[in-house]
């Protein structure tokens, strides 16, 4: 097989392989029961505590999985049939989360804001007076509309009305601070592909210990036997077989996940922070807008932007894509409108966003967006 040309990343996942973990997948095979793999996910399950901000009693691993069986997972642990479950939904993966817990059999509650727009606190806590809810569950950054939702907030008014809370923390945590202990979350998860750049195929995840204890206090047992919880910890601490785990991708995420926490998980913030701004600082400089109004509402690692009249999406995306540079465009009624460039992980670099802006002055036949860009970058340093 000849090796594929390069390309940069710029979708809101896949991002660019992180370079540790690009070699950590040669490494040479080993069985899923050998003493080193299990090394290896001590490892990471410690440093899953630290990435989620998780106390020493909740649990973490790896599921073989991309990232919606991190977010299935969680209800089919967490919830039995007609239990009643609150979801909170501004787009695509919000709405993903209702559709797997109607599946599950469960009693859905769905709250939601406009595309483009944050939950609002207000409705979920209309929604907590009017009944009793097992579970809340919200989506941290709604990657399909690049809004940051008050996931905090949100997780601390369940809690005072007795709820367990999941958050979905696939665009968030490893790129923003991330505290589920403090904040009183009880599941969340994310995908290898997304915040840590590692290759797709594994989810992190972590339940707490009143997680924990709700199932085991279930009356009927998990549906599904792959991501039952007293399975996984039969893997992960007692060290059983349960299924064999992609040994190579454990390696990857090892490697990307260690180099997170060697970077600082607030440094990341800060890096994720500068690169958005300094992007949609340039971009503002040929008729590019910010998609989502409040400032506040804006989530750091997905940007989203409307394009002015004089830019065509598919045309001026496929010019890119000529040029090795990946963007993506908008989802459902968003399509056409917008564009969501990455900033989780590597995608967050002034090198990965010059090559975008090279590209773009090339396909739109301007100039001056690599200097904005920098302009920005050396203001804010
Ligand atoms: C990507 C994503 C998922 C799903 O992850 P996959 O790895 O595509 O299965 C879930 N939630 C959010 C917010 C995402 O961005």
């Amino acid at each position: 097989m000849t090796k594929p040309l390069e390309q940069v990343l710029l979708t809101p996942g896949p991002t660019p392989i992180e370079p540790h973990a690009q070699k950590a997948l040669s490494f040479p095979m080993r069985g899923h029961m050998d003493p080193e793999v299990f090394a290896v996910n001590a490892r990471v399950q410690e440093n899953l505590l630290t990435l989620y901000g998780a106390n020493s009693s909740a649990f973490t691993c790896l599921l073989a999985g991309t990232g919606s069986l991190g977010m299935e997972a969680g209800f089919a642990n967490l919830l039995e049939p007609s239990d009643h479950v609150l979801i909170c939904a501004n787009g695509s993966f919000g709405y993903r989360m209702a559709e797997m817990s109607e599946r599950l059999g469960a009693n859905v509650t769905v709250v939601k804001a406009p595309i483009g727009q944050a939950i609002q606190l207000e409705d979920v806590k209309a929604a907590l007076e009017k009944q009793a809810f097992k579970l809340v569950a919200v989506v941290h950054g709604e990657t399909s509309t690049g809004v940051l939702n008050p996931a905090v907030e949100i997780a601390k008014l369940a809690k005072s009305y007795g709820c367990l809370v999941t958050v979905d923390a696939v665009t968030t945590a490893g790129m923003m601070p991330y505290h589920m202990s403090d904040w009183g979350i009880d599941y969340s998860y994310t995908g290898s592909q997304k915040c840590l750049s590692a290759p797709p195929g594994v989810a992190p995840v972590a339940f707490s210990s009143a997680a924990i204890a709700a199932v085991e206090a279930r009356k009927s047992k998990v549906p599904l036997w792959y991501a039952d919880l007293e399975g996984l910890q039969a893997y992960w601490n007692r060290r059983e077989y349960h299924h064999t785990v992609p040994v190579q991708l454990h390696y990857a995420l090892d490697a990307a996940l260690t180099a997170a926490l060697a970077e600082g998980l607030e440094a990341r913030a800060i890096r994720v922070h500068e690169v958005g701004a300094a992007a949609l600082a340039a971009l503002e400089t040929i008729g590019f807008s910010a998609f989502v109004h409040r400032p506040e509402e804006r989530l750091p690692t997905v940007l989203a932007v409307r394009l002015p009249d004089h830019v065509q999406d598919v045309p001026v995306r496929s010019g890119l894509r000529d040029h090795g540079v990946i963007v993506t465009g908008g989802l459902g009624e968003t399509a056409g409108k917008i564009w969501r460039l990455g900033l989780m992980g590597e995608s967050a670099r002034p090198a990965i966003y010059h090559r975008f802006f090279d590209a773009l002055e090339k396909v739109l036949g301007v100039k001056g967006l690599i200097t904005a860009f920098d302009k920005h970058l050396a203001v804010r340093a």
